[in-house]
């Protein structure tokens, strides 16, 4: 089945790429492994390893860092199995010495040695921790495994603490109950052969950041209790992954293994870039049924629940075939049953939302059609791994929405081609992360000169200053923690700041959504409409700073927007380059904001109806930013007054939407904004203190810049349109772009003008 002809001929086919089948490179079993592993490997359908696989495992097993990046369905899990089963079930390297009986005898009573999973979620942690008993009934009943978090029993916990060899779990429960009661748990940390860290493309930003600070603090107990244990890694395909793992450890680089070539065989591949001329959702539907009325099992993804419904709904009633919806809020009862439809063919079309990225095991399908660019190439090419089983071509599409990246990509399919991905920012540089972590480190052991290094460059000046804020004090013999309460529960690892706040039905009482603490101000001030699973709500009182906001049922059809002024000043410059006419900087800034005002529109025409005046705190964001500067005399020569403030705007858009091109990160994770009175555009980090996408973002400011230039010049619209200078998110609904001038101010500051 090769590409089909009535989609290439179709004008809106803008692109494609074709990629041969590759037969799969078997490898064997190390004799390291036990005869019992081996079999129950085959019980559970793995007759012999792929190369990659017999690769990491090999690397682990010799003790080296490593990380498998080859993509979905290609066994990685089972390329740091092979180790962890060898040592954690009982095989050659914990047999007892053949002399000294007495002994022998006692090390076979003891446990072997343990191995310490982690997982984003604590659902993948039980999905995971599912595999690992299917492969205990398939002949490994000894092997000792569990998966625990917060919301396990205390007799599951004491059963991990004192008889596990296989601990199943997440970062945030290592950082809360495992490393403040370390001590108890030293006959499974003196054993710690290896730590796994599975889906570490999730680590990023301020929350990779903290989960890096929790690694190294790990590492450091687990030395302290005599185990050196082995890091291995498992992710999405990603750019930069040894740095990655280094960011994560602070383990050298260069001494990570790499494992990023799949030896899995793998389907013949026909990529196809589409413009839709009507809404992406509809041709995907229009696409989707096209192939399934042809027989070919397909798979959709869109960005929104409401996507996916109507693109099973409207599939299913062209074709007259099952087709179902998969996301989020669904029950697991129901996803395990469209799981299985798949598999049995029954179902013939799925349409999904991203809720199918993390460890679902749907693959083998005929065709995906993913409504929309997901954001990161990393993301797009695994959903297209979604396609494609032995002996059958696959075929993947992307329905460009209309989007500045989409559109981006469409111009530049040799992005695509050429597989390279986004690397993964992680910000490991926040010094209130940083502080924050060597506190709760120094409760756990003192600290000594010898651990700081592994907290980063800025260490020593950090201790410092926690002694002088009086939450550590220095001894003779190291630093210490010297408060009654508990270093970590000052530190969560999800959020930033304080805590979130609570919409809740002032009628019931029932909690139906939390916002963070970040994003209240704009989005839970009285008089806001707030959706909830697209219903909404009317905020009828909110106190700034305050835990609870009270809504009630709302209007339908009418929507809020919050209106905020501010400013953004530069605090520290740490460089500067030449950008065309103009310079850019990286540095430190300063982001005020206050929402006063609220704007009420018609939900479908996007008409403004109404504003009001809401009262919220002045808010300072100290982080790290990047920043392009034009000679102050450029405004002079845009007329009339206004245009280049308008340009400006349109500038910051199309610079935000092409961001994630460059780094993984997502629109809300950095945003753009132009100093009102300067000549001056900035972009920065969310995170205080930096969450490292700026910093990573920085070396490539020149592409992004020229990229910006080339989009806006090669869109063929008049005054802008959503794939170039509108933005869905824009907070001032799109008031004053101006697509002409922010061409002409791209241009000034690209070094080939
Ligand atoms: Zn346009
Ligand atoms: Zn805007």
């Amino acid at each position: 089945m090769a590409v089909p002809e009535w989609l290439i001929s179709d004008v809106r086919a803008r692109a494609h790429l074709h990629r041969e089948s590759r037969p799969g490179r078997v490898g064997a079993w190390p004799g390291w492994l036990p005869d019992e592993v081996a079999a129950a490997f085959a019980e559970v359908g793995v007759e012999r390893p792929w190369l990659h696989q017999q690769q990491a495992a090999a690397s682990l097993h010799g003790g080296h860092p490593t990380i498998l990046t080859t993509p979905t369905a290609s066994g990685k899990s089972l390329g740091y199995l092979a180790p962890v089963l060898a040592a954690t079930w009982g095989g050659t390297e914990c047999s007892p010495p053949e002399v000294d009986l007495g002994r022998a005898r006692f090390r076979w009573a003891k446990r072997p040695h343990t191995a310490l999973y982690l997982a984003p979620t604590k659902a993948l942690a039980h999905d995971q921790w599912a595999l690992c008993r299917r492969l205990t009934e398939a002949g490994l009943p000894t092997w000792r495994t569990i998966a625990v978090d917060g919301d396990s029993s205390t007799d599951d916990r004491m059963w991990a603490r004192d008889h596990a060899a296989y601990v199943l779990t997440n970062p945030d429960w290592v950082h809360a109950a495992l490393l403040p009661s370390h001590s108890r748990w030293s006959g499974f940390l003196s054993s710690l052969r290896y730590i796994v860290v599975d889906e570490a493309h999730h680590y990023r930003g301020g929350f990779g950041a903290h989960v890096a600070m929790v690694l190294r603090r790990l590492l450091r107990v687990a030395r302290h209790h005599g185990a050196d244990p082995v890091v291995a890694m498992a992710s999405a395909t990603i750019g930069d992954a040894a740095a990655h793992v280094a960011a994560l450890t602070g383990l050298d680089p260069d001494a990570v293994t790499v494992v990023s070539e799949s030896t899995a065989p793998a389907a013949a591949l026909d990529t196809v870039l589409w413009q839709p001329r009507d809404h992406h959702d509809i041709e995907t539907a229009v696409l989707c049924s096209q192939l399934i009325g042809r027989g070919r099992q397909t798979l959709a993804f869109t960005s929104s629940r409401n996507g996916a419904e109507k693109v099973a709904s409207t599939t299913a009633e062209h074709t007259g075939e099952r087709v179902e919806s998969y996301r989020g809020g669904h029950l697991d009862l129901d996803r395990r049953a469209v799981e299985q439809g798949l598999r049995d063919g029954s179902v013939r079309g799925v349409a999904a939302t991203s809720a199918l990225e993390l460890g679902v095991d749907i693959t083998g399908l005929d065709a995906v059609v993913c409504s929309g660019h997901p954001g990161s190439l990393s993301s797009l090419w695994q959903r297209f791994g979604r396609a494609g089983r032995s002996g059958a071509d696959a075929l993947a599409v992307l329905v460009a929405a209309d989007d500045p990246l989409d559109a981006w990509l469409l111009d530049h399919p040799e992005v695509l081609a050429s597989r390279t991905f986004e690397p993964i920012p992680v910000g490991v540089g926040n010094r209130n992360i940083v502080a924050a972590h060597l506190a709760a480190s120094a409760q756990e052991l003192p600290l000594t000169e010898d651990a700081l290094p592994l907290f980063g460059a800025k260490a020593r000046e950090l201790v410092d200053e926690l002694v002088a804020g009086k939450v550590l004090r220095k001894r003779p013999t190291g630093w210490y923690w010297t408060r009654p309460d508990r270093a970590v529960d000052a530190i969560s690892l999800r959020t930033i700041g304080p805590g979130g706040v609570e919409v809740t039905d002032i009628e019931t009482g029932q909690i139906l959504a939390t916002v963070d603490a970040g994003s209240a101000d704009r989005t839970v001030h009285p008089g806001a409409i707030h959706v909830v699973r697209g219903v909404p709500w009317q905020v009828v009182d909110h106190v700034a700073d305050s835990p609870i906001a009270w809504v009630e049922p709302a209007q339908p059809g009418v929507r809020t927007a919050a209106q905020s002024v501010g400013g953004v000043e530069v605090i520290g410059t740490e460089s500067t380059a030449e950008a065309g006419v103009g310079t850019s900087g990286l540095g430190e800034v300063r982001v005020t904001s206050q929402v006063n005002q609220c704007l009420v529109f018609d939900e479908y025409s996007g008409d403004v109806i109404d504003n009001f005046a809401v009262d919220r705190p002045m808010r300072t964001l100290d982080t790290e930013g990047l920043w392009w500067e034009l000679p102050s005399a450029t405004a002079a020569h845009m007329t009339p007054k206004g245009r280049f403030a308008a340009a400006m705007h349109a500038l910051e858009h199309v610079v935000t939407a092409l961001l994630p091109g460059f780094v993984a990160c997502d629109r809300s994770e950095v945003v753009a904004v132009s100093d009102p009175g300067g000549a001056r555009l900035v972009i920065h980090d969310l995170v205080p203190g930096g969450g490292g996408f700026i910093r990573m973002i920085a070396p490539r400011a020149v592409d992004l810049m020229q990229s910006a230039r080339d989009l806006l010049e090669a869109c063929p619209c008049t005054d802008g349109c959503p794939r170039c200078i509108v933005s869905v998110r824009c907070p001032d609904h799109n008031a004053a772009l101006d697509k002409a001038g922010a061409a002409w101010l791209a241009g000034l500051l690209c070094p080939d003008g």
